[in-house]
């Protein structure tokens, strides 16, 4: 699926993109500070990396600007770096019967 360098221009990924920028008219859904506006990327709601059944479903993409796309990827970067922070740290959970 991944292309040796890493990066996503298969047929399929450029059919994903067109159809949700389509769909919503190529502006931008992110509306960021400094947004462009106009859209030319689609962007994961949910990263392909948590949901590969997901990266082709149009319901998962919202069209973005470029200036958004990157403010939007690296919050998920982000995140993506909290959540496995937190699993780590998450104490055992107690057993029911012993409250
Ligand atoms: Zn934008």
């Amino acid at each position: 699926m991944w292309d040796s360098d890493g990066s996503r221009n298969n047929a399929a990924h450029k059919a994903w993109r067109v159809e949700v920028l389509d769909r919503d008219g190529w502006s931008c859904q992110l509306q960021h500070r400094h947004c462009e506006g106009r859209a030319n990327e689609a962007h994961h709601l949910v990263r392909p990396a948590v949901r590969p059944d997901l990266e082709y479903d149009p319901g998962n993409g919202v069209a973005a600007c470029p200036s958004c796309h990157k403010v939007e990827t690296q919050k998920q970067a982000t995140e993506a770096r909290r959540v496995s922070n937190a699993r780590a740290r998450r104490p055992r959970e107690q057993h029911p019967g012993l409250s």
